[in-house]
């Protein structure tokens, strides 16, 4: 697989360090409310990455943390009146179920910021030896950006402004290019902090967000892995400043390769709540639409390319015509995947497994290949539709069908699709809405388990949503109630 790289701005060969198993990291959320939907296409275009990698025969290893500690988390919680770690527990288990609904993968750790305070702080006592931190009058640690050579390497700063410009000493977590300082490894207690402080050698406090990647980075993926990402907005200062504490640290280059997500935009804007155009998955399922139709928006863009979100129609009313669009691709997708599965004369779907273990591609195989040469997911698609167009599926014998149906199911499983239901020979049902069909499936799963007052509960639910749900020979059809 080829990806573009931020530290050498070019396309380059993924290979594992130690020749099996790829290493990465992911900048994690900070858990102090729900993620929007930019967050996700960061997340989403991860998922994708780790699941092109493993579906073309590469082990992974995935740690994303959680920031559960940093300036936001705290100021939330006291004013939402909870302790730090009931708060973000909170936020952490409604990121999870978002996660899971986008059918992304889990990363296979998970660290958090507060559990690894003294690996923080061991880290201080590191850089202070070696002469890259100093400690402040009022017990707060800096970072002195003079003393690393290669500082603003990865978002090239001008070398000779940084050495002129470089003074001073910032104690946020986020500030831009115009203020490079040195940075706050640790930060003295402080009256807004409540009860959230820690004990170090250089007096109460709480480290900086930008050492929390540094410390775990180095604890579960050794002084240098294979690559590390995150959105855009982290090349500067915080993947700058990971760099300069894990290398000043260490001596050995971080990670190989750097792998960074370019925004999503909503209706040719930046996303912010005072614009009220701040979507969550929430949001977008209370709209009526579902997960999957939001993960088919968030991959049909390159991941160097913006992504514009359209929630408004031309009329400036919110019906959200990229979803719908969505709506229509799934449905096209999931009754040629009916057609084909007919023709294989074997209706179960190939699980992820069956395809980590397959090569044969077919018609599909240039889809995939797509996602192989620098995570190209709009290409994908469109190479999918292609070849769903030239194939005459009613021509192919069983064992074609058969192959060209592992070939489809393996890009799908890249991509992480679960396509929406389709019953039936009419096709009346490829109409009904994802949730709808979602929802039919359920009652049909529970009639099969004889859970009658479960069916009957989803068969009102569906009547609430304006759909019928006829019992048939072959299984059931939707349709809509008049
Ligand atoms: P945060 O929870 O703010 O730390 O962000 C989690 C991840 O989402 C990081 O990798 C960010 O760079 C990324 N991110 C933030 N905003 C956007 C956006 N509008 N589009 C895509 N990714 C984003
Ligand atoms: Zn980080």
């Amino acid at each position: 697989m080829k990806l573009f790289d931020t530290m050498s701005r070019t396309v380059r060969d993924l290979a594992p360090r130690d020749g099996a198993t790829y290493r990465f990291y992911c900048c994690g959320p900070t858990v102090y409310g729900p993620a929007h939907i930019g967050n996700f296409r960061t997340f989403t275009l991860q998922d994708v990455f780790r699941r092109t990698l493993e579906l073309s025969g590469l082990a992974t290893f995935h740690v994303r943390n959680l920031t559960d500690v940093d300036d936001k988390t705290i100021r939330d919680s006291r004013a939402a009146g909870s302790t730090l770690g009931d708060f973000t527990d909170h936020w952490r288990d409604r990121f999870h179920a978002d996660c899971d609904k986008l059918n992304l993968l889990r990363p296979h750790l998970e660290p958090s910021a507060v559990a690894h305070i003294p690996h923080q702080i061991a880290m201080i006592g590191e850089l202070m030896e070696k002469g890259h931190a100093y400690a402040s009058p009022d017990g707060s640690v800096y970072y002195r950006v003079s003393s690393f050579r290669d500082y603003g390497r990865l978002s090239r700063l001008d070398q000779r402004e940084l050495r002129e410009g470089a003074s001073g000493a910032v104690a946020d977590d986020e500030y831009d290019k115009d203020s490079v300082s040195d940075f706050a490894l640790w930060k003295a207690r402080r009256e807004e902090d409540g009860d959230n402080f820690w004990d170090s050698p250089w007096g109460l406090g709480r480290p900086g967000w930008h050492l929390e990647c540094s410390a775990m980075c180095r604890e579960y993926l050794g002084e240098s892995f294979d690559l590390h990402s995150g959105g855009v907005d982290l090349v500067f200062p915080h993947h700058e400043n990971e760099i300069a504490q894990s290398e000043a640290c260490t001596g050995h280059r971080m990670a190989d390769h750097w792998f960074h997500l370019t925004h999503l935009l909503v209706d040719g804007g930046k996303m912010s709540k005072s614009a009220g155009n701040f979507y969550t998955l929430e949001q977008l399922e209370k709209a009526g639409f579902s997960a999957a139709e939001l993960r088919h928006v968030l991959v049909s863009a390159h991941y160097r390319q913006p992504l514009n979100f359209v929630a408004k129609d031309a009329e400036g009313k919110e019906t959200f015509p990229a979803l719908l669009g969505a709506r229509q691709a799934l449905q096209r997708l999931a009754k040629f995947d009916v057609a084909l599965a007919a023709r294989t004369g074997e209706p179960e779907t190939p699980g992820y497994a069956t395809l980590l273990a397959g090569k044969d591609g077919a018609s599909f195989a240039g889809a995939f290949e797509a996602l192989e040469n620098d995570l190209n997911t709009p290409d994908a698609l469109g190479r999918i539709f292609t070849a769903i167009k030239a194939l005459d599926v009613a021509s192919l014998s069983s064992e074609e069908a058969r192959r060209e149906r592992l070939g489809f199911h393996r890009v799908l499983a890249a991509l992480g699709f679960a396509l929406p239901s389709v019953a039936g020979e009419g096709g009346r049902e490829a109409e009904a809405p994802a949730d709808i069909a979602r929802l039919a499936e359920e009652r049909r799963a529970a009639k099969l388990a004889k859970d009658w007052p479960e069916a009957d509960r989803l068969r009102n639910e569906i009547a609430a949503l304006g759909w019928e749900v006829k019992d048939t020979k072959e299984g059931y059809e939707l349709c809509p109630k008049n």
